[in-house]
């Protein structure tokens, strides 16, 4: 026959599917040799056999249930309705995973009238039993009989007030026993019978009504939100029960092993003469444990003791609910608590520091958004609570960076820059921000915009920086020239506060207090990542553009830097008197006449190499050579390259001093070409009205000529386009330009003693043919300033794998590749056929959503899809060159998830932006933990 029902100590922690996470702890810890109020658990099995009986006890259930009544009453000496010594027992729920106070709970069962007056001659304490009774009643009525809880609560208050008391504990043993009486007058309108008496009735349906709960709306919800299967069922305990409300050496009281807030120590506070529920209840001011220690030294010490066996077996901080019972402890349940991000980490590094366990298994404790919680500002919880309770909640985008920020909705970078210079604390909202808004999200406190995905621009300078971004916020609409934005009918003006956390991408109206984080003082936490560097196998980069950057990622913990996009560098810098916009702009006018030319003479050249005896040859590139040479428009081009080295060497020589010793890997202009020109119909507009105004000016014939270049650039999908390598490949001497600026600046760094070790990175790249060109081409370079500068460089050469061709014909590239880095942004776009830059805010989200996609692949690597042509590259990759460097430098080099799958497939490292290091070396340790090193 089936065991339904299991005595504490007949169970073990591990049985927590069949007895409930408490039932298996109550077993666990009266087997521990702890004080536990002995019981029995009826399984969560047999709740399930009560609803397929149609909510009744199945055939001998109650039997079993009485042969543990009976041993109940030999183990305690205590008996049902018995006048010297009577049994009182709680009943209550215990689901196998915690569901906590979503079902029910009843305490007193046994108590009727000859029984309390028992108790009082036992304990002589009537007004303890008067107390209990009316607690009974109450509880069975609303419970058990589904009777609102109120209508009994009325008769206590009642009381009270008639007597002008506050404290519950002040009503008199009299005017308990009037309340009693009230009580059950109440229970018989409201249930229509009367209050049971007999203690194995009251028993039977406590038990029923517990497993009911499991199937009360509140509990489905949550089991609904939790993610909690509906047929796991809930255990029922019956446990003896013991009274803290029996004087003044009694009492209730709940206990964390150590502080939930900062890990500090043991925490949590004790009621005297009251019961558990008026613990929680919070009626009247407990005792801290800080005021035990000093007014109590004896208590305090018996709960250390007891704190210290619970760690010592369960090695975990507990929560501890307790009774005192005239002086005697009792441990009501245990379980994991709950407990801040700070605290976790602090916990799980002092107790591996005091040998409770081992380096491995607080790593592993770990998660990576306690990590980040740590670095990033929070708001501050009350704050938060009372602004979502007022209802400032406006909207939920994309959590593009994680952290909180608090402060003006300002819709302009440059109003930006100048409040936020004047000390105000300010959010730039946009539609999307672009390089141009940089000068205001420097000063900015965080980032809101209306499109744009995780890979955006204020994304990624977003996470950059450290700094929180809300991006894809689709909900509201930003009106520019009214300077606002609207959501659910609010308007939200410029000046006017709001919040926003990265973290879950919440916006709300109104400033939220935020707490900020200081990581050099979380020494656990710096001990705790320490553990994770002699652990993992990944390498951790960084992706970072300036110096700065890069001093940050180091001071993170960066071993290199895994991306420089060099874009921002044809950006104007604040400080500079010549502008670098400027003379992308010249070269890209200029290219129109001067590219075809230089591609060609490029052409004749190679070809006459080959042929040096060809005399039609020689003749059309000597003929095209006095071209090149006469023609203005090449004479340009070339002076705006070379006017733009100095800024590129410049940039490569802060970044290669900040790496000092370690690689750096450049990657190589990557944004189509039109982007640096102003936007098209902003042009169209402004030549239309330039032909009315002022034709025939010298203003109208420079935009035209602008409008001319923009026009013949013009792609319909610009991101599929003239972009990475095809730039280099169509615009001659732009890619030779940046491979001299980094290869000076490498030379000029070494002779200065810095350790340099550069890697050139050629952005998408689809076709072996595109790679070889450029790096014959490159290397050529690269080789000729080591030869001037009299310098020997450690320097790689590699590409990008961001198109499905790259990494499937991985075999060929490798043959010219020194590495190949994994850009997943653009791998995933092409791989899923999504627009990196409009889906996350239009239909991906929802798709998330509605389960379509289990997660946006933007922000955790689709490891079925895209990670088999990344796993495919690494194989191929590996069997042309063994030793390749491969790495993953999108944004996926910072998720957790993608980190696993990129150790599980034996990347070298992963690169990631410098706020999230910490958390990539916490999950590259956890990956190795996991999988070990295949
Ligand atoms: C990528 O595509 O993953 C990548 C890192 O490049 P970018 O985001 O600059 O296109
Ligand atoms: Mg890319």
């Amino acid at each position: 026959m089936v065991k339904r029902v299991y005595a504490f100590g007949e169970g073990t922690k591990e049985m927590k599917a069949l007895l409930g996470g408490k039932g298996a702890n109550l077993s666990e810890m009266t087997n521990l040799g702890l004080n536990v109020p002995p019981g029995f658990t009826i399984t969560t099995d047999t709740c399930n056999e009560f609803f397929k009986a149609g909510g009744e006890f199945p055939d001998g259930l109650w039997e079993e249930i009485m042969e543990h009544v009976r041993k109940l009453e030999a183990k305690t000496g205590k008996r049902f309705s018995d006048s010297v010594n009577p049994l009182l027992v709680s009943v209550r729920s215990g689901a196998p995973i915690s569901m906590p106070g979503m079902m029910d709970t009843v305490l007193n069962i046994g108590l009727n009238g000859s029984v309390a007056a028992s108790l009082i001659r036992l304990t002589g304490n009537d007004r303890f039993v008067y107390d209990a009774y009316r607690r009974l009643i109450t509880m069975f009525g609303n419970v058990v009989m589904g009777a609102e809880r109120n209508k009994f609560d009325a008769i206590l208050e009642a009381e009270k007030e008639k007597k002008g008391v506050k404290e519950d504990t002040d009503v008199s043993v009299e005017g308990l026993m009037k309340v009693v009486e009230g009580m059950k007058k109440v229970y018989q309108e409201e249930v229509g019978s009367a209050f049971p008496t007999e203690p194995l009735e009251q028993l039977k349906l406590a038990i029923a009504a517990v497993f009911n709960s499991w199937n009360i709306p509140r509990a489905i919800t949550y089991r609904k939100i939790e993610g909690i299967p509906d047929d796991m069922g809930t255990a029922c305990n019956v446990q003896t029960m013991v009274f803290g409300n029996m004087g003044q050496d009694s009492g209730s009281g709940v206990f964390f092993t150590r502080n939930p807030a900062d890990g500090k120590g043991l925490y949590g506070e004790l009621l005297f003469n009251a019961q558990g529920e008026d613990v929680v209840a919070g009626i009247r001011t407990p005792k801290h444990m800080e005021d035990l220690r000093k007014e109590s030294p004896e208590i305090y010490r018996e709960l250390e003791g007891i704190s210290g066996k619970l760690e010592a077996h369960y090695k975990d901080m507990q929560d501890v609910e307790f009774t005192i019972e005239k002086g005697q402890f009792y441990v009501l349940q245990t379980r994991t608590g709950k407990r801040t991000a700070r605290a976790a980490i602090k916990i799980a590094v002092d107790m591996t520091k005091e040998g409770l366990i081992t380096k491995e298994e607080a790593l592993m404790r770990l998660t990576p958004d306690q990590v980040d919680q740590l670095l990033h500002p929070q708001f501050d919880p009350k704050a938060k609570e009372e602004a979502e309770a007022k209802g400032d909640l406006l909207a939920v985008g994309l959590n593009a960076s994680p952290g909180a920020a608090t402060g003006r909705a300002i819709f302009d970078a440059n109003t930006a820059e100048e409040r936020g210079k004047e000390g105000e604390s300010v959010i730039l909202v946009r539609p999307e921000t672009t390089p141009d808004d940089v000068n205001g999200m420097i000063v900015s406190k965080g980032f809101l915009t209306q499109h744009g995905g995780g890979t955006s621009h204020a994304a990624v300078v977003a996470r950059g920086w450290g700094k929180p971004c809300v991006a894809g916020c689709e909900d509201i609409r930003i009106d520019l020239q009214q300077r606002k934005f609207t959501v659910k009918g609010v308007e939200i003006k410029e000046g006017d506060y709001i919040s926003i956390d990265g973290t879950t991408g919440e916006v709300y109206a109104g400033a939220i207090a935020t707490m900020d984080p200081n990581i050099e003082e979380e020494v656990e936490l710096q001990a705790a990542l320490s553990w994770a560097d002699e652990v993992r196998r990944l390498g951790v980069w960084t992706n970072a553009d300036n110096p700065e950057d890069a001093s940050k990622a180091r001071s993170f913990g960066a071993q290199g830097i895994g991306l420089c996009r060099t874009e921002h560098m044809f950006f104007d810098q604040e400080g500079e008197e010549v502008s670098r916009r400027e003379l992308v702009v010249k070269m890209i006018l200029m290219s129109e006449e001067a590219a075809p030319m230089l591609r060609r003479l490029e052409q004749l050249e190679e070809r006459l190499m080959a042929n040096p005896d060809d005399e039609r040859l020689r003749e059309e590139s000597e003929g095209l050579l006095m071209s090149v040479k006469d023609s203005q428009a090449v004479e340009d081009y070339r002076e705006s390259l070379n006017g733009l080295l100095p800024f590129q060497r410049k940039d490569f020589e802060g970044i290669f001093k900040a790496m000092d010793g370690c690689p750096v890997i450049i990657r190589l202009i990557d944004p189509p070409m039109h982007e640096f020109l102003p936007p098209r119909e902003e042009l169209i507009q402004e030549v239309s009205e330039l032909r009315i105004k002022a034709p025939g000016s010298e203003e109208l014939e420079e935009k035209e000529k602008i409008l001319k270049v923009v026009e013949s650039m013009w792609e319909t999908n610009p991101m599929l386009g003239l972009r990475g390598c095809r730039a280099g490949l169509m615009y001659p001497g732009l890619t030779e330009m940046q491979v001299r600026a980094v290869f000076e600046a490498a030379c000029n760094m070494a002779k200065e003693g810095v350790d340099v070790h550069p890697e050139v990175m050629i952005p998408l790249t689809s076709h072996v043919n595109e790679l070889y060109a450029e790096r014959v081409k490159l290397e050529k370079v690269g080789k000729a300033v080591m030869e001037e500068k009299g310098v020997n460089l450690d320097y790689k050469f590699g590409t990008m794998i961001e198109i499905p061709r790259a990494a499937l014909t991985a075999d060929e590239m490798a043959r010219y590749s020194d590495f190949f880095s994994f850009g997943t942004n653009d791998l995933t776009q092409m791989t899923y056929g999504i627009s990196r830059d409009d889906a996350e805010g239009k239909f991906l989200l929802n798709f998330v959503d509605r389960g379509l996609l289990p997660a946006n692949p933007f922000q955790k690597l689709d490891w079925i899809g895209v990670g088999q042509l990344m796993r495919t590259c690494v194989e191929k990759a590996r069997r042309t060159k063994p030793t390749i460097e491969i790495g993953i430098c999108g944004e996926h080099g910072g998720d957790p998830s993608s980190i696993e799958f990129c150790h599980i497939i034996g990347l070298n490292y992963v690169s990631c932006s410098p706020y999230r290091i910490p958390i990539a070396r916490l999950a590259a340790a956890q990956a190795k933990l996991k999988h070990g090193d295949d």
